[in-house]
Parts: structure tokens; sequence; C-alpha cells
């Protein structure tokens, strides 16, 4: 019976010149069944396929906190390469969310941040195929954040950083950041923004009850209020060769870029600072992970930023998707090119990898 990879796979490919290998099954030298690595193609030719928003967690490294990694599937395995192979996904991005360690001394902070920075950097060494890291830093001490990225990115290979949609109630855009963002801009490495909620929501219980809104809600919402902050306090003009990619498509900023453009047109006596380009003009310079789920969604999502912002993300191991991938290759209206920046092309050049 044929299988419904491969219906995709028929039908994609008659409508748009794009093809991928069926997932088959091969005998593994055990003798056991393993899923067959799929191979992505657009248009007759293989493209690497790079995730830029997976994580994982360093169990050493969470010790020192005293804490335990409560989803296992956080540690780097076997099973995750089984899981990317099964879905199209050649390399990952690896990154830790920091929401353990942003209220840590700066001692500690230190500790925890260059035992995990150099762990991961022993995960990409040992499958630089498979992996490339995106550094842990302690933004709640910025001058030591500064130093951490140096480090992570000169001394350790890593690609960039992860950073919180704010840190400790402090908005990303507040001066205190500044060396941060000054090295993050020096370096020329990507800087991967990914909500850590909306502990202030959380805490008045608006984001109680059905649904998991503190996460569905509340991270999208983060990363809304963290990227227009950076917009309208002037960041991204201090420091404008910054790379930064945020996560879940950027919130729901995109979704109503307009009313930021008209919000000082409206009321101008309210607004302080004079930027260089239309607030919306902005979110064409940032990068975006793909996590819309759906055609319509990421159609949308071109349209107000530009396909050559978009690139792949799966948020694994966390199960919001399975299909990533055919969710771009599926899309309407996106050229050959555009699919392959998305699928990796883009994410190969931010994060420094050699093409294949
Ligand atoms: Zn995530």
């Amino acid at each position: 019976m044929t299988n419904r990879r491969e219906l995709l796979g028929h039908a994609v490919g008659a409508l748009t010149g794009l093809a991928f290998a069926n997932c088959g099954l091969a005998s593994s030298a055990m003798g056991q069944a393993t899923p067959k690595r799929r191979e992505v193609v657009v248009n007759g030719k293989r493209v690497r396929t790079v995730d830029v928003h997976a994580h994982c967690h360093i169990p050493e490294a969470n010790a020192l906190m005293g804490l335990k990694v409560q989803t296992p599937s956080l540690v780097v395995s076997s099973e995750r390469i089984g899981a990317m192979d099964e879905q199209g996904i050649d390399t990952e991005a690896l990154s830790i969310n920091p929401i353990f360690w942003y209220k840590a001394e700066p001692d500690l902070a230190a500790q925890v941040v260059r035992l995990q920075n150099e762990k991961l950097a022993e995960i990409c060494t040992a499958q630089p195929d498979r992996f490339v890291g995106l550094a842990s830093v302690a933004l709640q001490h910025a001058d030591l954040a500064a130093e951490q990225l140096d480090f992570a990115v000169r001394q350790l290979g890593l690609r960039g950083a992860l950073v919180g949609g704010s840190v400790n109630g402090k908005e990303l855009s507040d001066p205190k950041f500044h060396p941060f963002w000054a090295k993050a801009e020096q370096l020329g490495v990507l800087i991967f923004i990914h909500p850590q909620g909306t502990a202030d929501l959380s805490a008045s219980g608006r984001l109680k009850g059905n649904g998991v809104l503190d996460n569905v809600i509340g991270n999208p919402l983060e990363t809304t209020i963290a990227l227009s902050h950076l917009i309208f306090e002037g960041t991204l003009d201090a420091y404008p060769g910054l790379k930064i990619c945020a996560a879940h498509a950027g919130g729901y900023l995109p979704s109503y870029a307009a009313r930021s453009d008209q919000g000082c047109v409206t009321f101008p006596q309210r607004c302080t600072k004079t930027l260089e380009k239309k607030p919306s003009d902005y979110l064409k310079q940032l990068y975006y992970d793909s996590m819309v789920f759906t055609p319509e969604g990421l159609r949308h999502l071109v349209a107000e930023v530009g396909a050559s912002q978009i690139v792949l993300g799966t948020d694994y191991p966390f199960p919001w998707t399975r299909t990533s991938v055919d969710h771009i290759l599926r899309t309407p209206g996106l050229s050959d090119a555009d699919r392959v920046a998305i699928l990796g092309e883009t994410a190969e050049k931010l994060l420094a990898m050699k093409p294949v």
C-alpha cells in the first residue's frame, strides 16, 4: 500500500517539480529495522535541511544548579538522530533555554554556562554534520555574557547564542544589555530569541485554565514584546548589524505589523524616539523560524518579512510538529529557491556552516 509520505511526494512533485526520497525501512548491522534517513530533494537536487529551533539539556550543568533533566529526550542521544532522520532534518542547531540560570549569581552562572557550552561543543564536534551549537550566556550579567559569547564562538566553535525574550523582568532593549549586543554584532553571529513565557501575566492568573495558554499565548506574546522594544527603543538602530532570529515565527508581531507603524502616527506626542526606519521595516532585517504550522501562516509570514528571512524550526524534542519539512515543501506560492533557502541555505549562512 502506498504510504502517506509517498503520496505526498508525488502530489507535491507533480505540482512544483519537487520530490523527496521515500522514508522506508532498512536493516541495521544488528538485523533490526531502523528508519532510513529521509533525504530532502528540491527540483532534483538534494538540499541540506537545518533546524534552528532544537532544544537540549546538559545533565551535568543542570546538576550544578541542583536540578535534574525533566524531559529525558532533551539529552542528546541516538533517539534524536532517528527522529531527525525520519523527519528529514540533516542538522540541528542545538540550544538550551536559560530559565534555570538567569537568577544565578555571577560565579555560579559562569560555571553553569562554561560547562554547558563545553559539553555542547563536544556534542557538535563528535557529529559535525548533524549538530551545530548555539551557546548559553548569563545575560543577567551582561558583561559576563559578552565574554561568554566571545569564548563560545572563538574558542569552542559555537555559532551564536540563545537568549530569553526578557531577563528577570528587564527588556532586551535595556541599556544594561548593550555590551552583549555590541559583542554579538562584532562577532557577526546569530542570536536566537526564545521566550520563557510571560512571568507577570502568569502571576496575575490570566493565563490559567484550559488550553496551555501560558505557552500558546504567553510565549508568542513575550517574543512580540521583546522585538517591539528592540525596534522602538532604537536597539536595532544602535546595532544595525545584529543577526537576530525570533522563535515561533516572531510571535504575533508579523501578524499585525501595520499597527506598529500607525501608533506614532496616531499619537505622536507619546513617541519619544525617532527611528531610522518605519517600525515594520525592521521586521525585514530579522529572521524567524517557520513554526506557524499551516501553509497560510507561512504564506503570510513570507508576505510580511520575505522568504529570505525564514528558517526551518521544529522545537524538538517538544512534539509541536513532525512535518516541518513538508510544511515548507507544500506551501503554495514559494519558488524552488525560496524552499531551498528556508529549508537550510539561509541557516547555513547564519550559522557559518560549511556547504556540503
Ligand atoms: Zn522552543
